[in-house]
């Protein structure tokens, strides 16, 4: 059984955006291009965690990343055999799964370090770790100007390993943003700082998607893409790579209705026909993760035109003006994705509700299907 709304995932495509990375990366600094580390946390960006790790590791994925333990379980369980770093804080997370599934964690917090460290003393394991620098998002990470204070306990861990040393840029999309570069002197007063004291990782990472299209001063030893691998690029940015949205949004139209000069239609009455309309129903709602603010404001492709949501959108319906357009039951509704000459991506369905591509994609809901090709 199969519902008519699915999320077509194209793996080909998913690999063919992590070679294309790789050889931008290459040929923007071929001497010594950094590698990757792809990201597949919140179930691959609702692509599907399973399918898309093992694809990307086919793809020559050396490192995956994912959000807690438990993500890097569903990882483990799908048979995924690369290195898997968690970014998540792990102060108040049950930590066997570190060593059970051989996940590498980051370390973030003081009373991160304390938790992993006494499980590794309990496992009478020694674990490899990425330390986490706070350079200006004030999330996690430890503060980049009291490293000399909080960090010689734990480097003098004879149990836990410095494998990394990464930060996370908080404006790498808002190109204006005087932060971005703030903190890269700040990352790089932090590194200083490190081996000051003494330590010395194996290798830094500090790049999102956005910061790697950016400035190829913060791509050091690796560089963390995750959206773009999904074939997005984050706005506002633009880019020469060619990438491929992987996934792909498609349902069928289940009713024609017509409506009346006068006639509403959807919760609240809100939309009144001012001229004889037709409107087509798609089994796609918010409960699909659709957001309701596309009524009004988004649009679907049926028959090769653009149709604009109008009404409500319902829990499990919307419904779509195509007036003039002959619209049967059963013709291909495409959500995201491209139908004859048009297209509908994950940006533009972002802007028209004043959201980012990330939200919309992840949001994709379990009732769904994934259809891998
Ligand atoms: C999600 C995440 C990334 C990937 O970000 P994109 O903008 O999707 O490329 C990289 N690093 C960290 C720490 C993240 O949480």
């Amino acid at each position: 059984m199969i519902r008519p709304t699915t999320a077509r995932i194209d793996l080909n495509a998913l690999q063919s955006n992590y070679r294309e990375i790789v050889s931008f990366l290459e040929r923007e600094r071929p001497d010594r291009p950094p590698r990757l580390i792809a990201v597949v946390k919140a179930n691959a960006y609702g692509h599907g965690a399973a399918r898309v790790a093992r694809a990307l590791e086919e793809a020559g994925a050396d490192i995956l990343a994912c959000a807690d333990i438990e993500e890097g379980h569903a990882l483990r369980t799908a048979g995924v055999g690369a290195e898997i770093l968690v970014f998540g804080a792990l102060s108040v997370s049950d930590l066997d799964g570190l060593f059970d599934l051989r996940l590498v964690p980051t370390i973030s917090t003081p009373g991160a370090a304390r938790a992993v460290q006494a499980a590794a003393v309990k496992y009478k394991q020694r674990l490899r770790y990425h330390l986490k620098i706070d350079t200006g998002m004030n999330r996690l990470g430890f503060r980049f100007d009291n490293l000399r204070r909080t960090l010689p306990e734990l480097l003098a861990s004879d149990t836990l390993t410095l494998d990394a040393v990464y930060t996370h840029f908080s404006t790498a999309d808002l190109p204006d943003a005087p932060l971005f570069d703030t903190q890269r002197v700040r990352f790089d007063r932090a590194l200083k700082d490190i081996e000051a004291l003494g330590a010395r990782p194996h290798y830094r990472h500090a790049a999102n998607s956005a910061a790697t299209l950016r400035d190829t001063r913060v791509w050091f030893d690796r560089v963390r893409p995750g959206l773009m691998l999904y074939g997005i690029v984050p706005p506002p940015l633009a880019s020469t790579l060619d990438l491929k949205p992987v996934m792909t949004l498609v349902s069928r139209v289940v009713a024609v209705k017509g409506l009346r000069v006068g006639d509403a239609t959807g919760y609240g009455a809100r939309y009144v026909a001012e001229r004889p309309t037709t409107i087509a129903i798609v089994p796609a709602g918010y409960a699909d993760g659709l957001d309701l603010r596309l009524a009004g404001r988004g649009h679907v492709l049926i028959r090769g035109k653009r149709a604009p949501i109008v009404g409500s959108v319902t829990m499990d319906m919307l419904m779509a003006d195509v007036t003039g357009t002959e619209v049967s039951p059963g013709d291909e509704v495409v959500i995201l994705g491209e139908q004859g000459d048009e297209r509908i991506d994950a940006r533009e369905m972002a802007a028209s509700i004043g959201t980012i591509p990330w939200e919309v994609v992840c949001r994709v809901g379990s009732r769904i299907e994934r259809v891998y090709r």
